[in-house]
């Protein structure tokens, strides 16, 4: 009896293994462009004949490779982007197997030219059918060019499973799609026949996202931001009058790779309820950042799927931050913010945080949010959650409705509880006289129901902003007339952007006339509590929050101009004892005291309870 196992040679074991990584053209688009990103280009041109069938070429200004990199390229399992397992844990990158241009050349005619840029020459290789038919250096621009010609002409079984032009079209696209947005600052060009089909300048996340989805799409995005130290959201979702008949604008990334995940879907979509028919699909493009360990999204090279740690969590915090950014563009009024009780309950929910990890998030930048309460999208902790809503029942004795009383466990409540008529009650204590202490930026008095903690720039935050607020909404125009007028000259597109702004400016008592050049402006009136000197300055901040905030709406600039404004607006200094006392009165009589407009805790009331737990 003769032995019978053989190895396979390499060229069939490539073919075997490329028919996991490179299914049709759409996969060769998506795995070159992604090794073009991994190198750094920011500037991408995607060239196809025949929608890929015959002709895929991938140009890069990227990094490039060495003479012997090139070569080595197209081994399988090369790649310089892992070195040791731990490596796997940590992806940063697109592609990390090493796969795909060994599969490509197993299955195609491959041309590759690439220099780096402290090479005087580049290198040229020619391969087909694994094989390397030549490898010269050439004179080249720099960065990396690759074609691959006739896919699949040496397996004539996969090459005539492939479909129509069209169809191979609409995949290419889809995954082109996917790159592009997840890259807004890659500027990348994309021809088929020498069509052009895309040519999108390097930009922010918005600018790309209406390139390719139609600027129509302006006045529908709303911007979603939620940071908590277990997963950052950032990305836009559609008003729910843009929700599309069919799954078309449907983007999950997770640390910035596409994935398809029907679970977090339904944690989007659940957040729609009632605002969208039945049959409607949400408009989002989402990006979720998660510690890399704990998520596993590359168990296949092709694989779209995900598995997190804890997917419930992710779906409690997806699903809220969609309510939240709902909200808060008023698109729902009043929904509310409560977890599901599944959710509530579990441990990673109800453990209290460990020091070790505490720590850890004081120190990291997502601290500030964390700690405010009045975050109310933020899942805090259940021991401070709990204390809180005792004090709010102290405070708030028989309020019904309010979701205060209730004993909900754990709720993301909006920061619209504050009863102005109460707390102005609860001020005058029996005496009727108060007084007020100043301790750095803080102030502290007392109420029936305890001690009150309060941060006074917070405060002075609070009440310029509902000041300011009411100005523009009564429409009068309280201006303080300057001395001499401030000349300012702008940028084009900040002059745009103050034309945009500028009669709401004029409500807030700025007078602005266009000056002598085309960008410059004369400021000869000022909101009468603006400290002389600022003039200028305000008026740069705010058009810089303009432009950073992504909200483009009317209103929403008119909140970000009245947010921007009373910060910046609001300065701490010391008081006399009437000044401190009148300072506590205003907050009080603001619609909305507890919360800065940017939700940041004003004061906190410490009961007795919490007085007698520390001392
Ligand atoms: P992987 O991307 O998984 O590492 P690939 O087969 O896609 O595997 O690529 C192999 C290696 O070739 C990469 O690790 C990279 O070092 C190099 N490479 C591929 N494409 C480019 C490119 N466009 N520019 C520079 N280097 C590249
Ligand atoms: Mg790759």
């Amino acid at each position: 009896m003769s032995d019978i196992i053989q190895l396979l040679p390499d060229h069939l074991a490539n073919q075997i293994a490329a028919g996991e990584v490179i299914q049709r053209p759409a996969s060769a688009v998506k795995e070159l462009i992604e090794n073009a990103v991994d190198a750094g280009a920011t500037s991408i041109h995607l060239i196809l004949k025949d929608a890929g069938k015959e002709l895929i070429q991938v140009v890069d200004n990227g990094k490039g490779m060495s003479a012997m990199d090139a070569r080595m390229s197209f081994e399988r399992h090369a790649t310089s982007k892992i070195k040791k397992i731990e490596d796997l844990f940590e992806i940063r990158t697109k592609g990390f197997r090493g796969e795909a241009l060994a599969s490509i050349a197993a299955v195609a005619q491959v041309s590759l030219k690439t220099r780096q840029e402290e090479d005087p020459l580049g290198t040229q290789i020619e391969i087909a059918s694994s094989a390397v038919t030549s490898q010269e250096p050439v004179a080249f621009a720099g960065g990396t060019s690759i074609s691959v010609k006739n896919l699949f002409f040496n397996v004539p079984a996969r090459r005539h499973f492939l479909k129509s032009n069209t169809t191979e079209l609409k995949h290419v696209l889809d995954e082109f799609i996917r790159i592009a947005l997840a890259h807004p600052d890659v500027a990348f060009r994309f021809t088929n026949n020498g069509i052009e089909q895309y040519n999108l300048p390097g930009g922010n996340l918005k600018q790309r996202i209406l390139s390719l989805l139609g600027s129509g799409m302006d006045r529908n995005l709303i911007p979603v931001e939620e940071l908590t130290d277990v997963v950052q959201i950032r990305g836009f979702i559609g008003k729910p009058e843009a929700a599309n008949r069919t799954r078309g604008n449907q983007f999950f990334f997770i640390n910035n790779r596409f994935i398809k995940s029907a679970y977090l879907n339904h944690a989007v979509t659940n957040a729609f309820e009632g605002l969208i028919a039945k049959d409607a699909f949400p408009t989002y493009i989402l990006f979720l950042e998660i510690d890399p360990r704990k998520v596993d999204v590359n168990v296949h090279p092709t694989k779209q799927e995900v598995k997190f740690d804890d997917d419930k969590i992710m779906y409690a915090y997806l699903q809220a931050a969609i309510k939240f950014a709902l909200n808060k563009y008023n698109v729902a009024p009043s929904i509310d913010f409560s977890l599901d009780a599944s959710i509530q309950n579990l441990d990673a929910l109800k453990m209290p945080m460990t020091q070790h990890r505490e720590q850890e998030v004081r120190g990291g930048y997502l601290y500030d949010k964390f700690s405010s309460a009045g975050q109310a999208h933020f899942i805090e902790r259940q021991e401070d959650r709990k204390q809180w809503q005792q004090q709010q029942k102290a405070f708030f004795p028989e309020m019904p409705g309010t979701g205060l009383n209730a004993e909900k466990p754990m709720v993301f409540d909006t920061p619209s509880v504050a009863q102005p008529m109460l707390l102005s009650e609860e001020l005058v204590d029996e005496t009727g006289s108060k007084s007020v202490i100043q301790w750095k930026e803080y102030l502290i008095t007392t109420m029936k129901s305890g001690v009150v903690l309060l941060h006074q720039r917070r405060a002075l935050e609070r009440i310029i902003f509902e000041k300011l607020e009411e100005r523009m909404q009564a429409r009068e125009h309280v201006s303080q007339q300057l001395l001499f007028p401030v000349l300012i000259e702008l940028s084009p597109s900040d002059a745009v952007l103050l034309n945009e702004v500028l009669s709401d400016l004029y409500l807030l008592g700025y007078d602005i006339k266009p000056g002598q050049g085309s960008h410059d402006y004369e400021i000869t009136g000022v909101p009468s509590d603006i400290q002389g000197g600022q003039e200028q300055q305000m008026l740069e901040w705010v058009l810089e929050q303009i432009k950073n905030e992504s909200g483009q709406v009317v209103d929403e600039r008119r909140t970000i101009l009245l947010r921007t404004m009373s910060r910046k607006m609001a300065l701490p200094r010391t008081l006399s004892a009437e000044q401190a006392q009148n300072l506590v009165d205003e907050l009080f009589a603001c619609s909305q005291p507890q919360y800065t407009p940017d939700g940041k805790l004003i004061f906190r009331i410490l009961s007795q309870n919490d007085l007698s737990a520390l001392l």
